[in-house]
């Protein structure tokens, strides 16, 4: 591995060249491999060299190049891309887990990986505990000697809670747990879980890599014995590999990753800054803010508190409805990471199918709104805000 830096990592590595010497990395937008013989065909079946493929569900080389890309990135010995962040997510969990496991996982999670844990997996003989993923003492409490995975969110969504990644992994250690993060809101570029002791890292490419709102993609970075070995095979044969066309685009995200990303969370900060003790906000939580309740933590594990801010309308529902819709240039959906920024309400959206007292114990209010801070202007989209929180009730 070379001994770049990040913004030359995520230009440079991984590129596979054809006999054409094309600058741009090219898409080989091709689901199968020809051999020039036989018998080449059965070794190749036999055993997979470096730069030999057989079939993109199993590996392509677009689809190489970024795994190598963001494994450079992440220090990580392998990679195996994925369809979309969830089949990362389902990937690496049924790979690691079987009938008569224990996994913990903090309750603050996505909602589809909120379902996969809760629902699917008990559903072939996993024993699930959910604990509050910053209280230490009930990680240490929930272990039990099956116990083979920890598994949480840090930044969590939408509440922007961090988990102690070291403190977790030092728990799960002592009974031979592996620790997965999925670290889709601290982003590759401010937060290195695999350094600070996780065991597996989970991204969807659908957020930052991408970061323009094409296309789905994931991927999962670990040790090779682990990813080249059970988490390929499971997703190998149930068909989540990421299209070689999704690839490029994630790979061409990368390349200008850090530049957005880092742009993104500057006028985060700011906006944070500029907003807190605002008369129409309850609360302005940002993990790079002083106010926020682990804000020590943030500042040892994450370089920076990330791109999405949360902000709590003291009017509840009705003002923040009325917040969004006289929006201007922030958008209301529900991605994140991308380059517009984006207003999104998790109670009625993203988060609808929990119930009330899930909501409550998440600290889900009816008032709080998630904001995906893009690459525009940060005085437009302070203007912006302010602007439209006057026409909010209070
Ligand atoms: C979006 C997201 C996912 C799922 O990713 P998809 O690409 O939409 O499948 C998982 N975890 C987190 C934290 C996410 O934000």
């Amino acid at each position: 591995m070379n001994n770049w830096k990040t913004r030359t990592k995520l230009v440079h590595e991984g590129t596979r060249r054809s006999q054409y010497g094309e600058l741009s990395e090219a898409i080989y937008l091709t689901q199968g491999f020809v051999y020039p013989s036989a018998e080449s065909a059965q070794a190749r079946f036999d055993h997979l060299e470096e730069d030999e493929f057989i079939y993109a569900r199993y590996g392509n080389p677009t689809v190489a190049m970024f795994e190598d890309r963001i494994a450079a990135l992440e220090e990580a010995e392998a990679a195996f891309a994925t369809a979309s962040g969830m089949a990362a997510v389902n990937g690496a969990l049924f790979a690691l887990l079987e009938a008569g496991d224990h996994i913990v996982a903090a309750k603050a999670l996505f909602g589809s990986c909120l379902f996969i844990v809760e629902n699917l997996l008990p559903k072939y003989g996993v024993e699930v505990t959910l604990v509050d993923g910053t209280d230490l003492g009930a990680w240490e409490a929930a272990m039990q000697p099956n116990t083979r995975v920890c598994f949480f969110e840090t930044l969590s969504n939408p509440t922007l809670e961090a988990v102690d990644i070291a403190g977790v992994a030092a728990i799960a250690r002592k009974v031979g747990a592996k620790v997965v993060v999925d670290n889709v809101f601290s982003t590759p570029i401010f937060q290195r879980a695999l350094r600070l002791g996780a065991d597996v890292v989970i991204y969807s490419a659908t957020k930052h890599i991408d970061g323009q709102g094409r296309c789905l993609g994931g991927v999962v970075l670990g040790d090779k014995g682990f990813i080249r070995g059970p988490l390929e095979m499971y997703l190998k044969h149930t068909g989540g590999a990421l299209s070689p066309f999704n690839a490029w685009v994630m790979l061409k995200g990368l390349e200008t990753m850090d530049l957005r990303v880092r742009a993104q969370a500057d006028s985060a900060i700011k906006l944070a800054i500029a907003l807190e003790g605002n008369d129409k906000l309850e609360r302005v939580i940002y993990p790079g803010l002083k106010s926020h309740a682990q804000y020590e933590l943030v500042k040892r594990q994450t370089e920076a508190g990330g791109t999405v801010i949360s902000l709590v309308l003291k009017g509840g529902k009705a003002a923040a409805f009325e917040f969004m819709n006289a929006l201007e240039i922030i958008l209301i959906s529900n991605n994140l990471g991308d380059a517009k920024s984006i207003i999104t309400h998790p109670a009625t959206t993203t988060h609808s199918r929990l119930s009330a007292e899930q909501l409550a114990d998440l600290g889900i209010s009816d008032g709080l709104l998630r904001l995906s801070v893009g690459l525009e202007d940060a005085g437009d989209l302070l203007a912006d805000i302010e602007s439209a929180l006057q026409s909010a009730r209070a």
